[in-house]
């Protein structure tokens, strides 16, 4: 998924540049059998689901989705089966494929973060389990957007967003990574509404509402997806197009053009494209994340339709993700940099291959600033040793792992290591990472393991992999990456800073498209939080970053603007948290406005929440009110 949790935003300035083969051996197999994972409840290490097909409505009356999911036992020698579910109401559980026999079941004691465990009473050879179920009102995978919130205004628009554990608000299933599974779908929907999933896909609404789903790669339960809503599908090569709205099916067309060439670069990087087909759709912008890497259907913001192509790299995660997680999927949630690092790093690889080594660099810069900024957070705060790449959250929240350090540190450390080995060897060593664990998953212990015996003792080299993932921090060897154009960009910024008033006079044709968007974050970034707001309403003028089109920029230049005290802005800011969702273009909003010294704006943000906060999804909403402190 993109992206991650940013702990809280402050000025920083822009001197940053710091910084086999598939052999299942015993050994192997015997460390995978000791890993478990402390976010489940399942037993599935005695039995598991190999396949599971949902007969489900989706009801917008009630904001419920209710049906069975019956789930396809592997061969097992117990008698009792544990599922994970969260806030479901279980009408009854059955044993049988056509003959289906009532059995006892029991619901253990609900926990915050993991639910309740589902115990069912079977036989050793029970082979078929079905679940009939309801959603609540609790649920949190599940966002329901009222009309109003869809770009078309005409219809409600449902979702699904299952990672890290929310799955199981909304399946009854073996919610780990470590399990995978096949599944397929009978979905009925209102006839207007056309549903898409993480699965072969409709190209068209069905008259009836009826949907027919299946996915036969394997797959973990957390990426199991589903969309309702007014879509329509626009083609962008014969292995790939867009699902939206219909209002917004030209811009889509326009902003993700070069998808093709996208998949194409990632398949010459790291071989075949494994999921036949990839296709994104486009939520509404209520949307926690930038993109969610579904298979064959990534889900994406909408805010990612800057009308430039600049929050394309988005894509190319999502992308990449089809090999770093999706392929090979990290085993525990303590795991998650081994999807998001690589999938950092490949996404990064894309842009290269797609638009030169000057942009991707330009990324990377603005990635490890923002690192640096939740570092220093993180140090200071109630978990420094969460600077490990491999995390222990076994007691919390898996969300909490979602930061710049899976994704950033990472990436870094895999740069790191290619500037070591050279690119050669290290994209022949992924590739063949990637090929000899399609469809399994892997612990931290396993990669190392693997990385020592096919990369670096056969080339004799010594690296500090220990350091990197087991110690916080960042290593001194840590690439450094350095950008010209957002270092011209840092002096424009501190001419300002100066006094210098840049629009004025020579520079006076300085105008908005000439540069991309993180040059304007990186210009925004260096700007001093001593600036004059009569200073901010001057940039303002010339360049209108308040009511800017381009959320990514809006939400650095809001930042900047409260810590300075520039309130011009506020009835732009205000519009802006009450549309988007996304969890990465309001945090540091809402940050910067409880941590002034100003404690009206506490207030303001409050009261802005309150309005706001239907309008976002679960995920958004659970970490804005700890901001504010209403949690
Ligand atoms: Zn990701």
């Amino acid at each position: 998924m993109r992206e991650f949790k940013i702990l809280s935003f402050f000025a920083i300035g822009l001197i940053l540049s710091s910084c086999g083969n598939s052999e299942e051996s015993t050994a192997k197999k015997n460390r995978s059998a000791q890993i478990s994972d402390s976010h489940s409840y399942s037993n599935f290490k005695k039995i598991n689901t190999t396949h599971l097909h949902l007969d489900i409505e989706v009801d917008f009356e009630t904001k419920t989705i209710a049906g069975v999911a019956r789930h396809e036992m592997n061969d097992h020698h117990s008698n009792v089966a544990i599922f994970d579910t969260k806030a479901l109401e279980i009408q009854k559980v059955t044993l049988g494929k056509d003959n289906e026999i009532g059995t006892d079941f029991e619901i253990g004691d609900a926990n915050e973060i993991l639910g309740r465990p589902l115990k069912v009473k079977i036989k050793p050879d029970t082979k078929y389990i079905n679940i009939y179920y309801s959603t609540t009102d609790k649920t949190q995978a599940l966002d329901w957007l009222e009309p109003a919130l869809t770009t078309g205004k005409k219809h409600p628009f449902m979702y699904t967003q299952g990672q890290a554990i929310l799955t199981r608000s909304w399946i009854p299933l073996q919610d780990t990574p470590m399990n995978r599974i096949t599944y397929s779908a009978d979905v009925k929907v209102p006839s207007e509404l056309m549903a898409v999933m993480s699965a072969e896909n409709p190209k068209k609404k069905s008259a009836t509402g009826e949907y027919h789903f299946k996915m036969n790669q394997r797959i973990p339960a957390y990426l199991i997806a589903l969309a309702v809503g007014d879509l329509t599908y626009t083609p962008l090569s014969d292995r790939c197009g867009i699902y939206s709205e219909p209002e917004l099916a030209a811009e889509c067309e326009y902003e993700f053009v070069d998808l093709p060439k996208m998949i194409e670069a990632a398949e010459n990087l790291y071989g075949t494209y494994q999921w036949d087909q990839f296709d994104m759709a486009i939520l509404p912008y209520s949307f926690p994340f930038g993109g969610m890497e579904n298979p064959r259907l990534t889900f994406a913001n909408p805010t990612l339709l800057a009308g430039d192509r600049s929050l394309v790299s988005v894509v190319a995660h999502e992308l990449a993700h089809s090999w770093s997680g999706n392929l090979v999927t990290n085993a525990t949630w303590n795991d998650f940099w081994l999807n998001e690092g690589f999938t950092v790093y490949f996404e990064n690889r894309i842009m290269e291959a797609l638009y030169g080594k000057e942009i991707a660099d330009i990324h990377a810069f603005i990635e490890r600033q923002d690192l640096s900024a939740t570092l220093e957070d993180m140090e200071n705060g109630k978990h420094p040793e969460d600077t490990q790449l491999k995390l222990h959250l076994d007691a919390r929240d898996p969300d909490e792992g979602l930061t710049d350090i899976a994704y950033v540190k990472g990436a870094f450390f895999l740069r790191t290591l290619e500037k070591k080995v050279g690119r050669k060897k290290f994209d022949a060593f992924l590739k063949q990472y990637f090929k000899s664990h399609a469809f399994q998953t892997i612990s931290t212990e396993s990669f190392v393991e693997y990385l020592r015996a096919e990369l670096l003792e056969p080339n004799k080299i010594e690296f500090n992999v220990d350091e990197w993932i087991y110690q916080p921090g960042i290593p001194d060897n840590c690439v450094k990456i350095r950008s010209r154009r957002l270092e011209r960009m840092s002096e424009l910024a501190q001419d300002v800073n100066e006094g210098e008033m840049i629009f004025i006079g020579s520079d006076a044709d300085l105008k908005r498209d000439d540069f991309i968007t993180q040059e304007w974050l990186a210009f925004i970034r260096g700007l001093s939080d001593d600036i004059t707001p009569q200073t901010m309403r001057e940039i303002d003028r010339k360049l209108s970053f308040s009511m800017s089109a381009n959320s990514a920029i809006k939400s650095e230049w809001y930042q900047l603007a409260i810590r300075v005290g520039y309130k011009d802005m506020r009835p732009y800011m205000k519009e802006h948290l009450m549309k988007v969702g996304r969890r990465w273009l309001i945090e540091g909003i809402y940050t910067e406005l409880a941590n002034s010294k100003d404690t009206s704006n506490l207030k303001w943000a409050k009261d802005v929440f309150a309005k706001a906060k239907d309008n976002y999804h679960f995920v958004s909403r659970s970490t804005v009110a700890e901001i504010l402190g209403e949690k």
